[in-house]
């Protein structure tokens, strides 16, 4: 089974989806990696999902990704005796760090790092960014902020400080007991909430051990100014837009968007553009023109993959929207511009072994016009340097390893199939021949271009280019 299309699809499974039926259909449709979003997601509900998303792999033959998203360190104010109090513009709101109920201008702020790390000037956002206050004055125990938006403020809302890096651990204790939790599961994806620094990554690497690739949410106006160490140390890239778009102003996430898919392109590392792409579709059967705009972009961009949150999780029309999701995608990659815009910022090679391959594979497939380009890769590094180079032609990353093939199935353009490693250098040809004519690559009489690493199974060895034909003889071989 082939997708015709070469960005991904990120579906989140929720109520809505979380039983095998929907996330069969949800495949079938176009999904290519699972998103468990631990915010709202039980262990249960992990588990559940995780068997049955495995057992439609093995029917389908096909790596399927799962990516579980931590909630991260969201900040919430405390308790109100009220349930909730209306602050006015031009107000002064007091937050106090001692243990307490809130009041009248008096707000519990439970989270002492806070005070330490804000400043003057800074801005205060409540509820999703819909209340924006601007700190006039801060201490050891209490923060002054003047109300700059009326409103109703209720309790344990949602607290965000733009301005400000706060010395929070990048993971909270949930979030250390649901990572335990998902990596004895076993998923290939961890997606790191609210990252601030490049240390945040580092010191999640250190919890993962290899376990699983780790994904930056970058979603914080702190991991934008570190963006470039960010994209280094994480294995991918998400740009966040839902929290991004509260914490920076919303006019500016077209922009960021744009900047951080490029980075990520530049460095060679999966970027997922999420959140609100089909929003209306939470409701209803067909996307608003502006929705279907939205994910274009992020197709035209050469993003890696697109993302369902709500829609899929929540909404009533998930496999719908994912089939909306795969039918534009299909369209863009097929139009005229297409070639053009995506290969408008150019990516040079860096001076690695894969890179260089992975240049010339893609230069040997354009002047022969080869059917595919077929990479033997054991950590998938070398398939990912080949998507990078985002070649017309398709490419098939043929590995031995369950856990690469689901890791790279985020990743643009690849079509990952797993298979033992080959005996010697006529049967790395003949296997990588008969792969892409079983799966619909390549017919008898085409040429197709095969990378590998000799002496053969070596892991980041990847040294040799060889064209191949696809033979006659190729359907029959075992
Ligand atoms: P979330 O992350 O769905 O976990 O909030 C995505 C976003 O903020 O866009
Ligand atoms: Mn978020």
């Amino acid at each position: 089974m082939r997708r015709n299309r070469r960005v991904k699809i990120v579906a989140t499974l929720g109520p809505a989806s979380n039983n095998e039926k929907t996330i069969r259909a949800l495949f079938e449709a176009g999904a290519d990696v699972f998103r468990i979003n631990m915010s709202h997601a039980t262990p249960e509900a992990l588990r559940q999902a995780h068997a049955t998303i495995r057992k439609i792999e093995t029917d389908f033959s096909r790596p399927i990704g799962i990516l579980i998203d931590l909630q991260g360190p969201k900040l919430r104010i405390g308790k109100f005796e009220s349930g909730a109090i209306r602050i006015t513009e031009g107000d002064i709101l007091s937050f106090v760090r001692r243990e307490s109920v809130g009041g009248l201008g008096r707000v519990h702020l439970p989270h002492p790092e806070i005070f330490q790390a804000v400043q003057p000037g800074h801005a205060l956002l409540l509820d999703d960014g819909k209340l924006r206050l601007r700190i006039v004055e801060a201490s050891d125990v209490r923060i002054d902020a003047e109300v700059l938006t009326s409103g109703t403020l209720a309790s344990r809302k949602g607290i965000s400080l733009p301005d400000t890096v706060i010395p929070l651990a990048a993971m909270t204790d949930k979030d250390r007991a649901d990572l335990e939790d998902a990596l004895n599961v076993g998923v290939d994806w961890v997606g790191l909430s609210f990252v601030q620094r490049a240390k945040d990554i580092a010191e999640a690497r250190k919890l993962i051990r290899g376990r699983a690739a780790i994904m930056a949410k970058i979603e914080k106006p702190s991991a934008l100014t570190e963006l470039k160490e960010i994209i280094e140390l994480a294995d991918g890239i998400m740009v966040a837009r839902g929290d991004l778009g509260v914490e920076m102003p919303v006019e500016k996430v077209p922009g960021l968007q744009k900047q951080i898919t490029r980075a990520a392109r530049n460095a060679g590392k999966p970027v997922v553009v999420a959140t609100q792409m089909l929003e209306s579709m939470i409701l209803s059967p067909a996307p608003t023109r502006a929705e279907v705009s939205d994910v274009a972009t992020a197709v035209f961009d050469g993003a890696d993959a697109v993302m369902l949150s709500a829609e899929s999780a929540v909404g009533k029309y998930p496999v719908e929207a994912v089939a909306t999701m795969d039918r534009v995608a299909i369209e863009v990659e097929r139009d005229p511009l297409y070639e053009r815009i995506i290969h408008a910022q150019r990516i040079d090679p860096e001076a690695t072994g894969a890179d260089a391959i992975s240049a010339a594979a893609r230069t040997v497939t354009e002047t022969l016009n080869l059917a595919a380009i077929i990479c033997y890769t054991a950590s998938g590094a070398t398939s990912i340097r080949a998507a990078r180079e985002r070649p017309p032609q398709p490419i098939i990353a043929l590995t031995p390893i369950p856990g690469t093939g689901r890791k790279l199935a985020i990743v643009w353009g690849l079509h990952c199939v797993l298979t033992s490693d080959p005996k010697d250098l006529d049967d790395m040809v003949a296997k990588a021949c008969r792969i892409a004519y079983q799966e619909g690559f390549a017919l008898p009489g085409q040429r197709v271009i095969i990378s590998a690493g000799v002496p053969l199974g070596t892991p980041g060895a990847t040294n040799m280019l060889r064209i191949a034909f696809v033979g006659e003889e190729t359907p029959d071989a075992q």
